[in-house]
């Protein structure tokens, strides 16, 4: 990681200190509150809950240091992401979004976008490299695709983009602002899921629309006031004490990823195995220039269903969970869903056990079969 993001890393634990008074706890209070004390209006720093609130503009803070851009907090990442889309696009418009992406994208834009008269166009992530973007008003892109993990060169997709007239949005779900920087790169806002790694205990959903373009911003806080997609304040804590641990996390993530890949890689019963960081991936060089990590997803197939699912539920130490990103390494057989995977492909999503423990059991739950 930078020095720049260890900097951010170190200040989003301190982010609060500044703004205490004596006796103030250091822990962030949690305010469930709809209305405020309002006896004018003018100056007033809160006037109704579906408006703003404190605890989710704690989270907003932190990320806005993790981002370097203003942030907009949500209940879920789709809401986020249709936040994004609905500040965007108007009838007429045409969208670009990845076949390969998160699916659930593609059915909001098919059962929602569509009949509001925006034309839904998809394409691989690999081929955003030389498709002609003319006539599109927003370009939507994810990287590393979820489940393929293809990469693509986010700063020359988004300048073609922008050469053609259109707005940026990278889903930046699978990396963190730790790890990629869309913003940084080129895109014009940035979605995430902070359900996954940020809060990364599996046990809320959340997430935020990232954008330096105030004009932008503005639609998308609109959005936020007007649809009333506001997250609740309880939610807002756990999700700010998650990111707190979000750096040291990942790195324990990341580390054993690398470790775990290359051995799987080399099991004879893995085919296909994707990891960006793996010297052999195709995605290798463009993940090296653009991310400052290769991420914690690991992507494989084994013989057949049968065995992939056998492998899952004899391992002791992956939870067989949809989702990604926490504590404990998660897996799942992705065709389950209809992803235009091999039956037997697997996403394994590696978390903060010990690595030799974690390899053991993945072994031995190869061996098995
Ligand atoms: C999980 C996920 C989402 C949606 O997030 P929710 O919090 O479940 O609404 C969006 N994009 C990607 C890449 C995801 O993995």
């Amino acid at each position: 990681m930078s020095q720049s993001m260890q900097d951010r890393a170190a200040a989003l634990l301190h982010h609060r200190a500044a703004g205490l008074q004596k006796g103030d706890p250091i822990s962030l209070p949690i305010v469930p509150a709809a209305t405020f004390h309002l006896p004018e209006v003018a100056g007033a720093a809160h006037i109704y809950g579906r408006n703003g609130m404190a605890t989710w503009e704690a989270v907003e803070d932190q990320l806005a240091l993790l981002e370097d851009a203003a942030c907009v907090s949500f209940p879920s990442g789709m809401a986020a992401i249709s936040a994004a889309l609905f500040a965007t696009l108007k009838a007429g418009s045409k969208l670009i979004i990845p076949a390969d992406g998160y699916y659930v994208t593609r059915v909001l834009s098919a059962g929602f976008l569509v009949p509001f008269g925006v034309e839904v166009v998809e394409i691989a992530t690999r081929d955003y490299a030389d498709f002609d973007f003319s006539g599109a008003s927003v370009v939507y892109l994810e990287t590393p695709s979820n489940p393929g993990l293809d990469v693509l060169d986010i700063a020359e997709v988004s300048a073609r983009a922008h050469a053609a007239g259109a707005l940026v949005i990278a889903d930046n779900t699978t990396m963190t602002p730790l790890l990629q920087r869309p913003l940084d790169l080129g895109a014009d806002l940035v979605v995430a899921a902070d359900t996954k790694a940020p809060a990364g205990h599996s046990d809320v959903l959340f997430g935020h629309v990232a954008g330096r373009n105030d004009a932008l911003m503005g639609r998308v806080r609109d959005w936020r006031r007007l649809s009333g997609a506001v997250p609740g304040p309880f939610e807002a804590w756990q999700v700010h004490r998650g990111i707190e641990t979000l750096e040291l996390r990942l790195e324990r993530m990341c580390r054993s990823a690398g470790v775990i890949a290359e051995r799987l890689a080399a099991h004879p019963k893995v085919r296909n195995l994707r990891y960006p960081g793996l010297a052999s991936d195709p995605s290798y060089a463009i993940s090296t220039r653009q991310m400052a990590g290769y991420g914690f997803l690991i992507g494989f197939e084994l013989d057949s269903e049968t065995a992939a699912e056998k492998f899952l539920s004899d391992c002791g130490y992956i939870v067989q969970s949809t989702s990604f990103g926490g504590t404990h390494s998660s897996g799942e057989r992705r065709a389950r869903w209809g992803d235009k995977v091999a039956p037997g492909f697997i996403r394994l999503s590696v978390g903060i056990e010990p690595l030799e423990p974690l390899w053991a059991a993945i072994h031995a739950a190869l061996t098995d079969f």
